[in-house]
């Protein structure tokens, strides 16, 4: 874990240990190379294992026939034989090694090199060898081969088949030529390595950019879409990693559109909404100020019609900025106990006059008391707006219905009124901002087309939610459904 977190910090300060290109070199690096040193070491190691082979099967071979000299000339006993000491000495300088002939006796009774003769040889090769076994050593370090070679001889008492070891030949001989053929075969090997890596080490470079070029291309594309010369989706589909990012930045930039193109509706809208009053305001004006000898009372109309343009003016700014409030998704919700069959009948007593104007009968009928976690002043205006539209588009004689329920989780309220109904097709579009089904109708009794919008923002920021069902002509029912308890976002912090 420490090691982990060690590697992540290194990562950061050397960026080159975060680059994919950097990986992908190392490892065809690695794949190239490895194989070609691991290859150059077996093929020299098994070459002087058997040219080692080989020359102690020579020597071996040479000194059994002269093993067969020495008791011809009975060279144990008496070792003045010119031939044989000839023999070698030839031997000796041949292989660049020391010869020690030894009797049954451990006496040596010959060294090439004139140092030992007459002393006791005992060691373990030479006891193994009186048992007529050979041996043979290769000491590396010093470039020799040791072997000694037993000298046999058919014992006379025991009949043809019977042999006996009389004696034993202790030789050595150099390796020197096996080496310089090591340093050489070694040495070239290692000159075709280093060309082999120069070479692996090229053509790494190459393919490791080539491979992460895919890369660099969606990086150079989502720059293109950032620096605003295109919006178009992108497409890099080299690999299906490749394309799996370009599909998700497409996604995001196929949001952003969206996004971008709502929020230019909506600037487009704010200003077409907020301008049609103003307009109003100076078509009034002007035409006043066009008659000079005007009457008293054509005035008073004309001012009475003014302020209630800026009445409407200021309504659709304060809707406007009640919707950007609850726009801001960490809108600051100011939760507490609320008694909603309280919050229901304020707000049914604050509207029950504009009922009375239009003669509709609003009603209120609670199943059982309710209180929930909820923001009151938000709470107020969902029931707000939806009764104020009940009222609103009803009909002559009309009637509202309020009903509040609850279960152990939720508590529902349905808003119902016997008025003009909304068509099927306008369900999901009456929550958009500034969208109503008759403009001139809604316009005339003072709607801003924003009321809804700000509705559902706070039955979602409540984590609620809201339905529609109507019958065009009979009437409307809206349901609105919250939870008891309020949950935050995420449900931490
Ligand atoms: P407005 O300010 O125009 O009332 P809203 O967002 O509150 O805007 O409503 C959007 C549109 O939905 C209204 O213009 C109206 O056409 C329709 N609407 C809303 N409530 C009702 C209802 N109870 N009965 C019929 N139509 C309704």
């Amino acid at each position: 874990m420490r090691e982990n977190r060690f590697f992540k910090t290194l990562s950061y300060k050397i960026p080159i240990l975060r680059s994919l290109a950097a990986y992908i070199f190392v490892l065809m690096l690695i794949i190239g190379i490895v194989p070609s040193v691991i290859m150059r070491i077996g093929i020299l190691q098994s070459y002087e294992e058997r040219a080692v082979t080989l020359r102690i099967s020579d020597v071996t071979t040479q000194y059994k026939i002269i093993a067969n000299h020495l008791l011809n000339y009975n060279y144990l006993q008496d070792t003045s034989s010119d031939v044989i000491n000839a023999e070698l000495e030839q031997m000796s300088n041949l292989y660049d090694g020391r010869v020690l002939i030894i009797n049954s006796n451990f006496r040596i009774v010959k060294d090439t090199y004139a140092i030992s003769e007459g002393r006791i040889m005992i060691s373990e090769e030479v006891i193994k060898c009186f048992k007529g076994e050979s041996t043979s050593r290769y000491d590396q370090k010093s470039g020799y081969i040791e072997m000694t070679i037993p000298i046999t001889g058919q014992r006379p008492a025991d009949g043809e088949e019977a042999t006996e070891v009389r004696g034993v030949i202790l030789a050595s001989a150099s390796t020197d030529s096996i080496v310089t053929t090591m340093d050489i075969l070694s040495r070239k090997a290692l000159i075709m390595e280093i060309v082999m890596t120069i070479i692996i080490v090229g053509i790494v470079f190459f393919f490791s950019h080539i491979l992460i070029r895919p890369f660099n291309r969606i990086t150079q594309a989502i720059r293109e879409v950032k620096d605003g010369y295109t919006d178009e989706p992108i497409s890099v589909p080299d690999y299906i990693e490749t394309e799996h990012i370009v599909e998700a930045f497409n996604q995001l930039l196929g949001r952003m559109k969206v996004i971008n193109d709502s929020r230019q509706d909506f600037v487009a809208n704010v200003s077409h909404e907020l301008k049609t009053p103003m307009t109003s305001v100076k078509v009034l004006a002007d035409s006043l100020n066009q008659q000079p000898d005007a009457p008293v009372e054509l005035y008073r109309e004309f001012m009475q019609d003014i302020a209630e343009e800026i009445e409407r003016e200021n309504k659709i700014i304060n809707d406007l900025l009640s919707l950007v409030k609850l726009d801001k998704t960490e809108a600051v919700m100011e939760i507490s106990e609320v008694d909603i069959n309280t919050l229901l009948e304020s707000t049914l007593k604050r509207l029950r006059p504009i009922a009375r104007k239009r003669d509709v009968e609003v009603v209120l009928e609670s199943i059982r008391p309710v209180t929930a976690q909820v923001d009151e002043v938000k709470m107020s205006q969902i029931f707000m707006n939806l009764v104020e539209n009940a009222i609103k588009y009803n009909k002559e004689h009309g009637w509202v219905k309020v009903l509040l329920d609850a279960d152990h989780q939720f508590f529902t309220v349905e808003i119902s009124d016997s008025g003009i109904g909304i068509g099927q097709e306008d369900y999901d579009h009456i929550f958009e901002r500034f969208y109503r089904v008759d403009k001139s109708h809604s316009r005339e009794i003072g709607g801003t087309g924003l009321g809804l919008a700000i509705t559902r923002n706070a039955v979602l920021l409540h984590r609620g939610s809201i339905k529609v069902s109507s019958v065009e002509g009979e009437g409307t029912c809206f349901t609105v459904k919250i939870p008891l308890s309020y949950v935050k976002a995420g449900g931490n912090g």
